[in-house]
């Protein structure tokens, strides 16, 4: 059996590849950038200037510990955290974290009609993808799964989450976008107008570039060379979600770690990466999930119904699909160079 995580290496390299994080002129603001293991990956934060008050290293040891304290309340393989709770009891009390990330999650889901859903989480642990231990389960155990998920049955008030009968939640589709949010806004509130942080593959960016030009954003090539092409973006979240950053490999099948929710499989429809910009990186993380699953029709029919993101869209046959509101900002690159490509516009 093969399996693959997507290499950090390239993480921190499609960080570096923005070229922003080291800026050469003398007169650029100096910048100082810190790197945290979290969240099963690699981050990397870099503000430029200095704070309203302390230094910028300070404030990257805040932003490196507000990522630590949400980890350790929304893991699911960390038996202390707050999900475990509720996913041992069926119900518990939460931090204010937990339960605006799960009242946003759960929003999510119905805007998408369920294809983000955290109660997929037995499905996902059965396919083995949180613990690395992968395997296929048969029909009949995926159809007793997936008679648990089912986002409307989770209840949350006044600080207490409820799970339905026997169900459980994995909040991973949308834990590093909402990370992302709070880092960027302590970023703010400490007078910082110019930052660029990379959650594994979340980027997401404060501000402009310290010299007023817009950032150049990698998108990683779900084939796995090097870049599928370069976004320019200022003051906006750049999630990816793609088969290719977890998977395995039985039987010379590919089961890749994202699940459709209706039928409890990992989902094959075309799709090789979806990317989501956008303001908020906890709805660029949720919708790069949600369109993965929904595939490009839907996934076009979904943006042309929304006026709150932009996307780029690879697929396993090579080609390219972009939104009209970014179409002039998304360069292909590398392989992808001369791929066919669509901009789905507003009808
Ligand atoms: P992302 O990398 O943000 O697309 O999130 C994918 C992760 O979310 C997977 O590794 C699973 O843990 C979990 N997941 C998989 N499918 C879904 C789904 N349809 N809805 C919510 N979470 C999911
Ligand atoms: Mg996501």
């Amino acid at each position: 059996m093969k399996h693959m995580k997507f290499p950090a290496l390239l993480l921190l390299a499609a960080f570096l590849f923005t070229g922003c994080a080291f800026p050469s002129a003398s007169s650029a603001p100096e910048s100082r950038s810190a790197t945290v293991f979290a969240m099963d990956t690699v981050m990397q934060l870099t503000v430029y200037g200095t704070p309203s008050s302390g230094s910028d290293e300070a404030l990257l040891d805040e932003a490196s510990s507000l990522i630590a304290s949400l980890e350790s309340a929304f893991s699911v393989t960390d038996p202390e955290s707050e999900i475990s709770a509720v996913n041992r009891a069926g119900k518990g009390a939460v931090g204010p974290d937990t339960e605006a990330l799960l009242l946003a999650a759960l929003d999510l889901s119905k805007r998408t009609g369920g294809a983000l859903d955290c109660t997929v989480y037995p499905v996902v642990r059965a396919w083995g993808f949180t613990t690395g231990t992968y395997r296929v389960p048969s029909r009949e155990e995926l159809d007793l799964l997936c008679s648990l998920v089912d986002w409307t049955a989770v209840r949350i008030s006044d600080g207490t989450v409820t799970l339905g009968e026997s169900q459980m939640i994995d909040p991973g589709a949308v834990a590093k976008g909402y990370a992302g949010d709070k880092v960027l806004r302590l970023f703010r509130e400490n007078g910082i107008t110019s930052a660029l942080v990379n959650l594994g593959g979340n980027v997401q960016a404060l501000g402009a570039k310290p010299d007023g030009s817009p950032w150049r954003i990698a998108v990683a090539d779900p084939r796995g060379n090097g870049y599928a092409g370069i976004l320019e973006a200022a003051d906006r979240a750049v999630v990816t979600s793609g088969g290719y950053e977890r998977y395995f490999e039985e039987n010379g099948t590919v089961y890749r770690h994202i699940i459709d929710p209706a039928d409890g499989m990992p989902v094959d429809n075309g799709l090789s990466s979806v990317t989501v910009i956008g303001e908020r990186g906890i709805l660029c993380d949720a919708l790069s999930t949600a369109l993965f699953v929904m595939g490009e029709e839907k996934a076009a029919q979904f943006w042309k119904q929304s006026d709150d993101f932009e996307a780029v869209l690879l697929t396993d046959d090579g080609r390219i699909l972009v939104t009209e509101g970014i179409a002039d900002v998304y360069t292909p690159c590398g392989s992808w160079e001369n791929a066919p490509l669509t901009v789905i516009r507003h009808d």
